[in-house]
């Protein structure tokens, strides 16, 4: 089945299973805004623990913060927001359809990519073992043309950006012949620059109110807080915040259900470190962050680093990690050295030293930062689009979302085989002992089959079916997901066979 297809039966899954919906649905939507259903938020929730853990249990030198929502709107003019914060966008004059002219561009790229590795992939077949793809890139003149290509249009695109010439990023477009999906025409509009932020007034007056604006990311919250923190946590450089909140920015863009939404979350964790060292720090934290990402067990190929061809007006470094999505390799987490830009800017804005007191060097500096940032619902998808799986059985077929214990929403099912002869109360006995621990669900409509196949689609890794047997030997079955499986156990056993499985500990053993 196409790529495509599988995204969009994922998407009509998540509805249909209660993990998201369309935000404001009964009024017909509104759009790049998703809620999270009584799955999706367990779902949610167990990936931000993952991630608050790793960052704040595991790292002495990692503090964790809440900061609001609203901020003083001179932050956004001194982390460069209210100047800086823009995307290109494009029009297309048949369709009105409006694009983002760097992901027009990005996608081309990527279809030469892919033309690539479709030439080494017929050749991979071709050859078998004997094959040497080093080679075959280095002397197939196909992919050579192709990798020419790819790479003039790489530098042409980075030049542009970095330039910030619109002229040329539409020039590009119209060069490459790349043409509106929905209309297919190539008649552009020119390329504008568009601020991503959301503004509203706070104040009960209206000539008193102030324009304030709702933060598009969580990061400024932990500068402004930077010395709080230091001081009254009694921090030693290097250390770390952390921080899980609310972001919102006003996307041109916002298709791909979750990957682009304007009001998202985001998991944030800026690291102070002397100047001189940050490089260091960024590639310990890209390793860490990679690692983070690995444990979960989807694939090592199906994750890579990206190098930003254009650096933010803050760093000298920047990496994204990627996750094969369905529609292809596509960000889910950005890492940064984001110098001491941020930090120098709020103390000329606001007139304050931020300084940290250097004992072991015997000075003051403004500590440099490495941020890691990831979205928590591009997280969530890139979760779910991996654990997603239709399986053809012997007899038909079932959709069984393959998440990691340790994420799924309900860790077991309760099942009795019939709803008479002291099974139900039986089985209510067992989900009494286990629910201080796990989440559990009662399930007694439908047959056992079909009671598993609902339990494969929300992801349940464990159903417990209690029959006549319990009754006289407390004893029940328990069936496990993914290789369908099952084994007689005693119920006595049940709460360290499953809690083996579905404690976070296995994942942080494995960073
Ligand atoms: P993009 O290039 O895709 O717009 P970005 O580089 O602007 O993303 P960052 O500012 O680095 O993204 O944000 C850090 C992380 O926050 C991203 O890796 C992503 O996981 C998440 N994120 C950013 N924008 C959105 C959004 N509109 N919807 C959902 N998640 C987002």
């Amino acid at each position: 089945m196409a790529q495509e297809d599988i995204f969009k039966k994922l998407v009509a899954h998540c509805k249909e299973y209660g993990y998201v919906f369309q935000s404001s649905e009964v009024y017909d939507g509104l759009s790049a805004v998703y809620d999270y259903g009584q799955y999706g938020v367990e779902l949610k929730n167990n990936i931000k623990k993952y991630w608050w853990d790793s960052m704040v249990l595991l790292h002495e030198n990692v503090v964790g913060l809440d900061s609001a929502i609203f901020m003083h709107p001179t932050i956004w003019k001194a982390s460069g927001h209210v100047d800086a914060f823009n995307d290109p966008l494009i029009d297309n004059k048949d369709s009105k359809k409006r694009y983002r002219a760097d992901v027009l561009i990005e996608e081309q790229l990527a279809k030469i990519e892919e033309k690539i590795n479709k030439e080494i992939g017929k050749a991979q077949k071709r050859f078998g073992d004997a094959f040497d793809e080093q080679q075959f890139r280095e002397t197939n003149p196909r992919v050579l043309a192709n990798q020419k290509k790819y790479e003039e249009l790489h530098t042409r695109f980075a030049k542009a950006l970095n330039d910030n010439d619109l002229q040329e990023l539409k020039q590009i477009i119209v060069d490459q012949e790349i043409a509106c999906p929905v209309s297919g025409t190539r008649n552009w509009t020119d390329v504008r620059q568009f601020n991503l932020m959301f503004a509203t007034e706070m104040g009960s007056t209206s000539d008193g109110a102030m324009k304030v604006f709702l933060r598009p990311e969580t990061a400024q919250g932990i500068f402004v807080n930077y010395l709080n923190v230091q001081k009254s946590g009694r921090m030693k450089i290097p250390f770390g915040i952390a921080q899980i909140g609310k972001a919102f920015r006003n996307e041109i863009v916002a298709r791909q259900f979750i990957f682009r939404m304007r009001e998202f979350e985001q998991m944030e964790m800026q690291f102070f470190v002397r100047p001189g060292t940050e490089l260091d720090w960024f590639e310990k934290w890209k390793s860490i962050r990679m690692k983070w990402h690995q444990a979960l067990g989807f694939g090592e190929e199906n994750y890579r680093f990206h190098e930003h061809e254009k650096l933010a007006h803050y760093a000298n470094a920047a990496v994204d990690v990627e996750y094969k999505f369905p529609f292809g390799f596509k960000e889910v987490e950005g890492i940064h050295s984001r110098t001491d830009f941020d930090l120098s800017q709020h103390e000329k804005y606001s007139g304050r030293k931020i300084r940290y007191f250097d004992p072991e060097l015997n000075e003051s500096y403004v500590p440099f930062v490495v941020e890691t940032s990831i979205g928590v619902d591009r997280m969530f998808l890139q979760v779910i689009s991996a654990a997603y799986c239709e399986e053809e059985l012997e007899k038909d077929s079932r959709v069984v979302l393959k998440l990691p214990p340790v994420l799924a929403p309900v860790k077991l099912a309760v099942m009795p085989l019939v709803k008479k002869d002291g099974l139900p109360e039986k089985a209510r006995e067992i989900i009494d002992k286990l629910k201080f621990d796990f989440n559990c669900q009662y399930d007694e409509k439908d047959s056992i089959g079909k009671r598993y196949r609902r339990q494969d689609a929300i992801g349940t890794p464990f159903c417990v079916t209690v029959d006549h047997q319990t009754t006289q030997d407390n004893t029940v079955t328990i069936r496990y997901r993914d290789s369908m499986e099952q084994e007689r156990v005693a119920i006595t056993e049940l709460g360290k066979i499953i809690g083996g499985k579905v404690s976070m500990r296995n994942l942080f053993e494995k960073l």
